[in-house]
Order: structure tokens, then sequence, then C-alpha cells
């Protein structure tokens, strides 16, 4: 080839024309600007895989009347430049809107080649577009691209490259009917302009007359300067259309070309180009199924069923993991114990690492197998019908739609995480409505309250256990949306901004996304939650041990047991009624222990004022241990109660003991429940607030909380006794 061939890219502003132009030439482009105007112009060279052409990336235009700078110049460069192909990039996902600056520039009779582009956005979107049968009715080549990766530029330009050498630069434009009236004028102007051969050198005589009928103020500038008596004429001719089709049509004539061109666009798309149906089909399904699923009775009825289904699921499935886990921890933690002396670092490790961050990870079957069917639920469109439902309600007490969801993470049903939850308050606009429900989201039973509550109601309220949980979850979204009310109406007072909702037409989840967002969370979990806790666990095991017990009152203990030795010897079951003893024995010694140290010496301080609640100092404890992570509560009270370690999972005897306890009653444990439940935010938790708004906030919150907590459990506990 003698010469470079000279592409010229056209398109509608944002159909990826610079994108696809970049890909092209890569780094060798010029920028420049038309003349005597500020439109920028680019070029480039393209050499791809041994085809060489010279690209220039048009302005965006919608049209190629002379309406606008960017269509006069791009229109411009076609005439006057004549470029030997046009390469018309096009939105795909609104293929009908660019199509009518196609059909424009196959009227003109440029070569046309048009490049379908962001052809991913059109997949994703549901859209199926047969390119061969674009092709075949237009006569012209189609490519499918996408600018953004590069794909099918390769082919775009070889496809450029061949049809400017077929049509060597000939114009042969497609000749649109416009209706009677039009075209017979069409026709009379046509022969004129080719009988004065006005612009017959540069363009087509009928496109011409199309560009007068239009009214463009250059065409008929230019022409008039040319050949001002056929002009006159022309335009002559054109009034009396526009007199005609106004009085008969009510419509100017460039709208009714206007409309034609679409008519034309629309049949071509009819004719199996553009399938939509798929999506139409889908809609019409999802109304369907909306009308019983956002029903006003049923819709919220299903909404309980479902929820009450997952969580259900979750703790049934995440039994065997978690049970497996624990095994493993167990063993991890013997042999641990086993391997190494006696001492500080085995306690620490044993007692502070393992067990602390094995009670975190414990949770992590559980999470993953609820956020499995959290993200299939959203995947499908189901959670944007239930914020939907939920969102009257929440408006009354000044939430939003959107903070529904993290109501629900959080643990709205039972057993989720304020973590997430907190996280997932992201999706929520207004600073306002966020903080209200960030900050009340955490009232919510958490899968680590729930062993807490689960250990205290078996011992009160064995009878009535199910429906005592119940209580306990409405209970916090009562409280969670009262405090919230509150809030809204005081140091957030604002408005509520509209909750527009397009529902979104179901969409069956993959299992591929489905698992991916699950994964993604529940990582999210392990690490923000494993390195937290892992560091509180340590802290906490060492408040729980130091200061030591001094050696005087250790030796007591030592003195204690060998009494022990020689008063059971003379004893008929020696052998057993030892070992009970000593057990006995090291357990006082545990709880002088845990008593003395730093832990033991707050939870005694608190004392007299956590009376006015029903705590002891041992309640204290586990209280304080609560802060860093709930789970904390129920085996810092089984070591303060002196049964040794109890893992949350096996409470029993530690709910006996409680329930045989003269400081313990059923008003104690609903004050303790409640205290439990409103109580500061696990440590993790506030971490989590403090990064989506400020530590100022995080601050507040386990202030608010705790003083809200102690002020509801106390009201408990001293109107309680009054009644018994
Ligand atoms: P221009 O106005 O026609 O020059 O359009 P640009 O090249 O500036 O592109 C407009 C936007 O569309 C940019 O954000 C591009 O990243 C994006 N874009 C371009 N091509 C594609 C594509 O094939 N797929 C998708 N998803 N986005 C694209
Ligand atoms: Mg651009």
């Amino acid at each position: 080839m003698a010469e470079n061939v000279t592409i010229a890219l056209a398109g509608n502003p944002n159909s990826g024309k610079t994108t696809m132009f970049n890909a092209l030439t890569g780094s060798r482009q010029r920028v420049g600007n038309y003349p005597g105007v500020t439109v920028e112009r680019k070029e480039g060279t393209v050499i791809l895989n041994g085809l060489h052409a010279d690209v220039v990336d048009l302005p965006g235009c919608y049209s190629l009347t002379a309406y606008s700078m960017e269509e006069l110049v791009a229109r411009q460069v076609l005439v006057e430049e004549r470029p030997d192909v046009v390469v018309h990039v096009m939105d795909a996902t609104v293929l009908e809107r660019s199509l009518y600056l196609g059909v424009q520039l196959l009227e003109m009779g440029v070569p046309v080649v048009l490049a379908l582009n962001m052809m991913d956005e059109t997949k994703k979107r549901g859209l199926r577009i047969n390119a061969g049968k674009l092709s075949k009715l237009l006569g012209v080549p189609v490519v499918e691209t996408v600018g953004r990766t590069g794909q099918g530029k390769k082919e775009l330009l070889q496809a450029a490259i061949d049809h400017a050498n077929q049509r060597k630069r000939q114009w042969l434009p497609l000749e649109l009917s416009y209706g009677p009236d039009v075209d017979h004028a069409l026709l009379d102007m046509t022969t004129r302009i080719n009988a004065a051969g006005l612009f017959t050198d540069r363009q087509p005589a009928r496109w011409t007359a199309i560009k007068y009928i239009e009214g463009d103020e250059q065409v008929v500038a230019e022409g008039r300067k040319a050949a001002p008596e056929v002009s006159k004429e022309l335009e002559a001719m054109v009034a009396k259309l526009s007199d005609h089709c106004q009085k008969t049509l009510n419509a100017y004539p460039d709208a009714i070309i206007a409309d034609y061109r679409y008519g034309f666009i629309s049949a071509l798309l009819k004719q199996g180009v553009l399938e939509r149906d798929s999506l139409r089909e889908r809609i019409d399904i999802t109304d369907k199924v909306d009308r019983v699923l956002t029903h006003r009775v049923f819709g919220p009825l299903i909404m309980l069923a479902v929820l009450y289904g997952m969580f259900k699921i979750t703790f049934t499935l995440g039994e065997y993991p978690m049970g497996w886990l624990e095994i493993a921890f167990g063993w991890l933690s013997d042999t641990v114990g086993n391997a190494l002396a006696e001492g500080p670092l085995r306690s620490m490790l044993v007692s502070g690492v393992i067990d602390g961050v094995g009670g975190v990870m414990g949770f992590v079957p559980l999470i993953l197998i609820m956020f499995l069917m959290v993200s299939a639920l959203e995947d499908l469109g189901y959670m944007a019908r239930m914020a939907y439902m939920l969102d009257r309600v929440f408006r009354i007490f000044g939430l939003h739609g959107c903070s529904v969801m993290p109501f629900v993470i959080s643990g709205g049903i039972a057993g989720g995480c304020a973590v997430p939850g907190i996280m997932a308050t992201r999706t929520l606009k207004s600073p306002k409505e966020k903080l209200a429900t960030l900050l009340t989201a955490p009232f919510m039973t958490c899968g680590a309250k729930i062993p807490v509550f689960v250990l205290l109601v078996a011992a009160f309220f064995p009878e009535n256990a199910a429906i005592t949980m119940f209580a306990i979850t409405m209970f916090a979204w009562v409280m969670a949306l009262l405090v919230s009310w509150a809030l809204r109406s005081t140091l957030l007072r604002g408005e509520s901004t509209p909750f527009v909702m397009e529902l979104p037409p179901y969409r069956l989840p993959t299992l591929r996304g489905v698992l991916t967002h699950s994964f993604e969370r529940t990582w999210a979990y392990i690490r923000k939650a494993g390195t937290v806790i892992l560091a509180i666990s340590i802290l906490l095991w060492a408040a729980m041990t130091y200061p030591e017990l001094p050696a005087e009152r250790t030796a007591g203990f030592e003195t204690m047991r060998e009494q022990a030795v020689a008063e059971t010897q003379t004893m008929a079951d020696a052998e057993a009624a030892l070992e009970e003893r000593l057990a006995e024995i090291d357990n006082r010694e545990a709880q002088a222990a845990l008593r003395h140290s730093l832990a033991g010496r707050v939870g005694g301080a608190l004392e007299p004022v956590s009376k006015l609640a029903g705590f002891d100092w041992r309640t204290n404890i586990a209280l304080v241990g609560g802060v860093a992570a709930k789970e904390v509560i129920v085996s810092t009270l089984g070591t303060a109660y002196s049964l040794g370690e109890v893992e949350a999972e096996e409470a029993e005897p530690l709910s006996e003991r409680l329930a045989t306890d003269p400081q313990w009653s059923a008003i104690t444990a609903i004050s303790l429940i409640v205290f439990v439940l409103l109580y500061a935010p696990c440590f993790v938790t506030v971490v989590a607030m403090a990064k989506e708004s400020s530590w100022r906030w995080a601050t507040f919150s386990t202030i608010f909380n705790t003083a809200l907590a102690f002020a509801m459990a106390t009201a408990i506990y001293q109107f309680g006794r009054l009644l018994s």
C-alpha cells in the first residue's frame, strides 16, 4: 500500500471513542485544535500486527446537522478531508439512539464500519445484539468491541482497512423514504441541485437537499454564496414543503425526517437485531412474584419466615463445623499445654491466645453459612424487597430503608455480628440517618450475646426458653427503634431522605457470585476481628492473672491441700473424696487469685454501684471482659463462679449453679439480660464504628449505651424487688 488508510472515529459523546482511539494508537498521538474553533483535534497512527492507519478522533455528536460546533466540525472533517473510512463507535447499550447518528452517516454515503462498543455492559444488562444480522441489513461491517479492554480492536482495524480498500473513497448514500410529501420535494430539489452542479463534486445532491430541508445554516449559507439563484429556488421549495407539512401533518419537515429515521431504526432492530425478551420476561415474572412477596399482609409474614428459616439453617448446619473447630482448638490447646512447662507463657498461650482467638474463630462457620444465604438472597433481589417493606416502619423512627440490612446483619433476628452490620451502613447516603443506624444496630442480638442469653434463660426460664428468646429479640428491635427516634429528634435532628428504590428484577444468583461475596465478607471478619481479638485476649488474660496471689496466701492453700490429704486418708472412699476436696481447694484458690487480680479489683470497685442493678463483683468482671468480646462474658462468669473453664456451648453446669445461687434470681437474670443487650458494643464494633464515623461517635456510643443499659437494668431490678 502506497499510502496509509485514514480512519475517522465518529460517535455520540461518551460512546468510548477516545478510549478506542487510545487503545488503537497508544502513545502515537498528536493533540491540536481545529482551525478557528476551540474543539480539540486528536490524531494518531496505528501500527497493529502489520496494519498501518492514520486515525482522527472526531468530536462527539448526535447528528450531522450543524446544530452545534461539534457537529459542524465532525461533518467538515468528513466532507473536506474525506477519510477513507469512518468507524462509528456506538454505545451498544443504547443501540437505538446510537444508530441515529449511524443512519445519518449512511445517508451521507461515507464508507462506514460500525463498532458495537461496550459489549461487556450490554451483556450485563441482558441485551442480545445480533451483529451479523445488523451487518447484513445495513450492508456495512459490524464489529463487537470493549474499548476499556481493547477487545476487538484488531478485528475493528482489519474491518476498517478492508472496507476502505473495497470502497475506494466512493460515497454510496443510503436513501431512506421520509414519506410522500418530503420524498416528492426531495426529488425536485435533487434534480435542481444536480442540474446546477451545486457541491456535487464533494457531497451527494440528495444529502444537500436534506440539509436544506433540515434548515442547516452552514449548508444554506454556502449555497447562497456559491449559487444565489439556485439557493433561492431551493429555499422556496423548502418553504412550500414546510407550509404543506404544517397544514397537513402539523409538523415541520425536519421533525418528519427524524421520525422516519427512528422508524427505520426501530424496524431494523425488530428484525432480530436486538433482543430484550429475556429481560421483558423477567420483569413480567418479577411483577407477578412481587404482588405476593411485597403484599401488605403476606409480605411481612413471608419475610419473617424467610429470616427465621435462614437463621434456623445457619444454626443447624453451623453446629457441625463449629464442633469440629472446637475439637481442633481443644487439641491445639492440649498439645501446646503438654509441650510447655507450667508458667506464665503456657497460661498466656493456652488461656489467652488459643482460647481467646479460638472463641472468635469458632464462629467463622456460622458467619460463612449465614453470609452464603444473605449473599444469595441479595443476588436474588429479595433483600431489596425487605428493605422496601421495612422502610415504612423505619421511617416513623427516623431511619431509612437502607437501615434494614445493617440491623439484620447485626443480628436482627439472631446471631449476626455488628461489625459487618456497621460496615453495611455505607449504603446510607444521609450522614444523620447513617449515624442513627450505626449507633443503634449494636443493640441487636448478635451471635456473641446469644450464649449469654441461652445461659441465663436455661437457668431461670427453662419452661419458656423459646418465647423468652423471642421476647429478647423483639425487645432489641423496640429499643433500637426508640433510641434512634430519640437521637433523630435531638442530636441527629434533620429531614429524612426519600427512599426511592427501583426494585431490580429477580435474578437467579450464580454460584460463583454468591461464593465470592460470602468469602470476601468472611475473610474480612477473620482478618479484622482476628487481629484485634488476639490482642484483647492477651490483655484480658493478663488482667485476670496479675497481680498474682502473694506467697503467703498460696502457701495457705498448700496447707489446706496437705490437710485434706491427711484427713481423707482415714475415710472409706478415700481416693474419690480426696479428688473432690482438692478440686474444691483449686477452685477456691482460683477464685481468690481472680479477686486479687487487676480485673477482680476492678470488679470489686464497681460493686457498690453495680449492686443497684443486682450485679456482684464476679458479674462485673464478666461484663468488663465482655467489652472485649461478648463471648467472654460466659467464660469469665464460669471462672468467676469457680467452676474453672466453662465453655460457652456447654454452659449447663454454670446455669445450674446460677439457678441455685442465693445471690441470683429471675429478676437478676432479666436485669443482666437487658444490660448485656444494651451496654457498650464490643471493642471490635467500636473500632468499626470509629472507622465508619469518628472516634467521637464511637465513644459516645460506648458511654451512652452503658448508661442506658445501667438505667434500664437498675429500674428493672429495683422495681422487680419491690414486687417480689
Ligand atoms: P468519548 O466521549 O466517546 O470519547 O468516550 P470515552 O472514550 O471518554 O469513554 C466514556 C466512558 O466509557 C469512559 O469512562 C470509558 O472508560 C468508558 N468505556 C469506553 N469503552 C467502554 C467499554 O467497552 N465498556 C465499558 N464498560 N466502558 C467503556
Ligand atoms: Mg472523547
